[in-house]
């Protein structure tokens, strides 16, 4: 009998507990997760995933990346060959309807549109877009390198690009069933280039910012919302922050050009970077970006809280929040945190604890 009142009295006290992490008085309007999209096989176990894990920790944000992965009919020549279908997405879309989650797909625009020694879809079957074709793709990939090849791009100026990738693109945010769509447009590094006949030349940070408007104009004709991620528009050399998290390529003046209503993903991974000051302090619309350090993301946390508290009332909400963001497959992840793998080399620095601690400590509130 004492056994039952004292477990009754623990299960009260554990409710009471979770009731009070929930009900934080000034929640973070995003608190968001991004991974690779799974793969067909690997859907119900996502599934699961979200509702027994995103749900409860108070996820309302789920960036999927997609790229290629869906059997799009507008260009089914871009499909990877074990694409989603229809009805894996819509398992996902209801999945995230009844946990409150806003599902957003990924399709990475302009950069990324090669990785390693491989040519993403785009570029290998519309190599005419290629900003940079006299480039050749290494058989073994190597950074640094001669050509400074990190991902390929492909040139925003050439005419076949949009009607090509908007095509995906409202296709994607269609069967997703969402009100926005994340461009990615990272690590840029190939953009105006000396040798591309259309785009040589040009001020780079007006061609970025070109860009971002031609793709938030295209979503905005439909009510829909642009997120990319903020690297490109931070001045690398300046701050610190060095090429990848920033920009050593001129594209940082285009935070100045670009329409205010375009979310920033803004990643920093070594290290707590106070970043999303500067980027709401322009008017823009900022979320932070850890990955796998809890010690740097604990800190995201709280600096996100603290900037709420003492932002001045014009730009508090531009402090949007946070989101994990995860940079292997789905399956891959999962395993980890379900214990199935360990991560020997990074020791307490994976994705699966840093998501555990992130989400604790944004349920802990400022
Ligand atoms: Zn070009």
């Amino acid at each position: 009998m004492m056994k039952k009142v004292l477990f009754t009295f623990l299960t009260t006290v554990a409710c009471f507990i979770v009731a009070a992490q929930q009900k934080v008085s000034d929640p973070l309007p995003v608190r968001g997760f991004c991974i690779e999209a799974p793969r067909t096989s690997g859907i119900d176990a996502f599934v699961k995933f979200i509702n027994e894990e995103l749900v409860p920790r108070n996820v309302n944000t789920l960036i999927l990346r997609v790229d290629f992965n869906y059997q799009f009919e507008s260009h089914p020549e871009l499909r990877d060959t074990d694409a989603l279908s229809k009805a894996d997405v819509k398992k996902l879309v209801a999945a995230c309807k009844s946990g409150r989650i806003q599902l957003i797909p990924q399709i990475n625009l302009l950069g990324h549109q090669s990785w390693a020694s491989t040519t993403s879809a785009l570029l290998r079957v519309y190599p005419q877009l290629d900003e940079t074709p006299h480039v050749k793709m290494p058989s073994k990939y190597e950074w640094p390198n001669a050509d400074g090849l990190y991902c390929k791009s492909y040139c925003p100026l050439h005419p076949e690009v949009h009607p090509i990738v908007f095509a995906l693109v409202d296709e994607i945010t269609d069967a997703f069933e969402s009100p926005a769509f994340h461009a990615g447009m990272d690590e840029v590094f190939y953009l105006g280039d000396d040798k591309c006949p259309r785009c040589s030349g040009r001020d780079k940070a007006e061609l970025f910012a070109g860009e971002v408007r031609v793709i938030r104009d295209h979503l905005a004709g439909r009510n829909r919302k642009l997120w990319i991620w903020g690297d490109r528009l931070l001045d690398g050399k300046t701050t610190g922050l060095g090429m990848w998290e920033a920009s050593f390529n001129n594209t940082h003046r285009a935070i100045d050009l670009i329409p205010k209503d375009v979310v920033i993903c803004d990643w920093h991974y070594e290290r707590p970077d106070k970043t999303a000051v500067y980027f709401a302090m322009k008017g823009l619309n900022v979320i932070t970006c850890p990955w796998r350090s809890p010690a740097v993301a604990e800190v995201q946390v709280s600096d996100m809280y603290a900037f709420r508290r003492d932002a001045t009332p014009e730009t508090k909400d531009n402090y949007q929040g946070i989101m994990q963001t995860v940079w292997s497959d789905a399956n891959s992840f999962l395993e980890g945190f379900y214990g199935k793998k360990k991560d020997k080399d990074q020791g307490e620095n994976t994705a699966w604890n840093c998501f555990r601690k992130t989400f604790a400590r944004i349920g802990e509130g400022k």
